[in-house]
């Protein structure tokens, strides 16, 4: 039987206000990226995309909120899109990716029918103020392991090309392997000219390393390849799957827009692989 591969398509639902100053990110309203900015997608046009999402055969859909933390006025308005979107899309699993969370906050997301939360450690904690100065690597685990209190599935990996060393790699997965999530998204950096992170996109090569290294140190997670697939992989992003990889993003991502998904299909397909119809097929 061929292994099979997840497929999660996200929503920006809100997008570009952030205060934080996440050096890798164009949603920090710092650098003044040329990206789109707006408080609230109208929940309509969220449900037409978890439709749309859907048809392509995603099992997960994401509602993704800039920001560094779910405060009240985000509580309420994720719920209603989720409520919604299960209400039209029962099948699809909903993942709520909204910062820095209380187990409060969480409990009430769950109740609302959100099955999981995705909140990246983004890298590791020793390299982590040399990304981010406005909030703590501390602060991340702590909504992590109230993910996990809250009964939500959790999803939390990283972000790779930031100047990270292999050591850090290693640290930041072994982080991972320490909240024992159940899917683990890898994003490599996508540069961009406004940001203040120079780096160049990693590659290939390199990045089919750290895929082959989530693997080996991550055994039983969903290994989830998200943003800069394209850019880092272009046409060999086929080889993600043999270096371990089970689920990618399709679709597009937060300001970065993706491969046509029917493409995709026919890159897992072509690589000997089935697309998954369930978010718990194993
Ligand atoms: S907290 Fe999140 S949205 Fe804000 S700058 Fe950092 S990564 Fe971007």
């Amino acid at each position: 039987m061929s292994k099979k591969v997840f497929l999660c398509a996200i929503s920006n639902i809100s997008s570009g206000h952030c205060l934080e100053d996440c050096r890798f990110c164009t949603q920090s309203v710092r650098y003044g990226a040329a990206i789109e900015r707006f408080y609230h997608k109208p929940v309509e046009k969220i449900v037409k995309e978890a439709i749309a999402a859907k048809k392509r055969s995603a099992v997960g859909f994401c509602l993704v909120t800039a920001g560094k933390s779910l405060d009240e006025k985000t509580l309420k308005f994720v719920c209603k899109a989720a409520e919604a979107v299960k209400k039209s899309v029962p099948e699809l699993n909903i993942i709520a990716c909204n910062g820095t969370a209380t187990l409060e906050s969480l409990k009430i997301l769950k109740s609302c029918g959100v099955d999981s939360y995705n909140h990246n450690l983004e890298t590791s904690e020793s390299f982590y103020p040399r990304i981010c100065t406005t909030h703590k690597w501390s602060e991340r685990y702590k909504t992590c392991e109230n993910v996990k209190k809250a009964g939500l599935n959790l999803c939390t990996g990283g972000i790779f090309g930031l100047g990270e060393s292999k050591k850090e790699r290693v640290s930041l997965f072994e982080s991972i392997a320490s909240l024992e999530p159940v899917s683990v998204p890898i994003n490599f950096y996508h540069p961009n000219e406004s940001l203040p992170l120079k780096n160049d996109t990693l590659s290939a090569k390199e990045a089919l390393e750290i895929i082959r290294m989530a693997r080996e140190m991550l055994p039983k997670q969903r290994i989830m390849v998200a943003g800069g697939r394209e850019i880092t992989f272009g046409d060999l992003d086929y080889k993600i799957f043999d270096a371990g990889a089970d689920a990618i993003v399709i679709g597009g991502y937060l300001t970065t827009s993706g491969n046509d998904p029917m493409r995709d299909h026919r890159m897992i397909h072509k690589a000997g692989y089935e697309v998954a119809i369930e978010c718990h097929d194993s």
